[in-house]
């Protein structure tokens, strides 16, 4: 089996570890003996629907992502709606889960979305959203949590079609208002939580690994346990820093 990652972006959308969320996914396949495989789509790079099973978007300051926005809905929309209708996982954290939605309204400009959540992001007066943050993820599971760190000026609102990843137990979430972070249909995950958000949760890196190879390979996998303890400590501490 082999997992196969596709990075949106790795020069532009890439701040605080998104390629260390790379990494640690990367890690979790070879200690297991799982292959792996990473490649990045640039600008104007077009993008094969079913050569890949998991897209990352990584975070970006607001300059990043007026360079990357218009091109991403020109370039790599429609491929990403396929690879996602076909069960293909997707990630996107902060500036990445801004642009998943309609738009992300900058002042009196309006960067385009790429409309595969209904969500929209709005700049508003007021001060960046930024700390340390809890939240409980529903993932089909049972509720589980999340924990990690926030910087974000955009404040995202949820449209009628759109769920949450889920609900803040400590930190602002989309918008410091309405007590949600995050969004989430099927397998596709945008949240605020960025930095190294998988080696703190470990168990969110090991669900996307196995949304992906179950979307490959047909069968859901049963991934190996592996010896946790730097990863539980990991997240006992970013739990802590948040108060949790
Ligand atoms: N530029 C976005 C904002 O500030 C996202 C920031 C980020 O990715 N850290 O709202």
């Amino acid at each position: 089996m082999e997992l196969r990652v596709l990075s949106l972006y790795p020069e532009q959308m890439n701040i605080y570890a998104d390629r260390g969320n790379i990494v640690f996914l990367q890690r979790r396949c070879e200690w297991r003996g799982i292959g792996f495989s990473h490649s990045g789509a640039g600008p104007g790079d077009p993008v094969d629907p079913a050569a890949h099973d998991l897209f990352y978007i990584g975070g970006g300051q607001d300059r990043d992502q007026r360079m990357v926005a218009a091109d991403m809905v020109t370039s790599k929309r429609e491929a990403l709606a396929a690879a996602v209708d076909d069960g293909a996982a997707l990630l996107a954290v902060c500036g990445g889960y801004q642009l998943l939605g309609h738009s992300y309204q900058l002042d009196d400009e309006k960067l385009p979305g790429l409309g595969l959540a209904d969500l929209e992001t709005v700049r508003e007066p007021g001060p960046r959203l930024i700390g340390n943050i809890a939240i409980e993820a529903e993932l089909g599971s049972g509720p589980r949590l999340l924990a990690g760190f926030e910087n974000h000026g955009g404040r995202t609102y949820l449209g009628s079609g759109a769920r949450p990843l889920g609900r803040v137990v400590e930190g602002r979430g989309n918008n410091g208002r309405d007590g949600y972070e995050g969004v989430h249909r099927d397998n596709l995950i945008g949240t605020y939580l960025h930095g190294p958000l998988l080696p703190k949760n470990a168990w969110l890196a090991d669900h996307l690994i196995t949304l992906a190879l179950e979307r490959r390979y047909g069968a859901r996998p049963q991934l190996e346990p592996l010896d946790d303890a730097f990863e539980n400590a990991a997240h006992e501490s970013a739990r802590a820093a948040a108060g949790v």
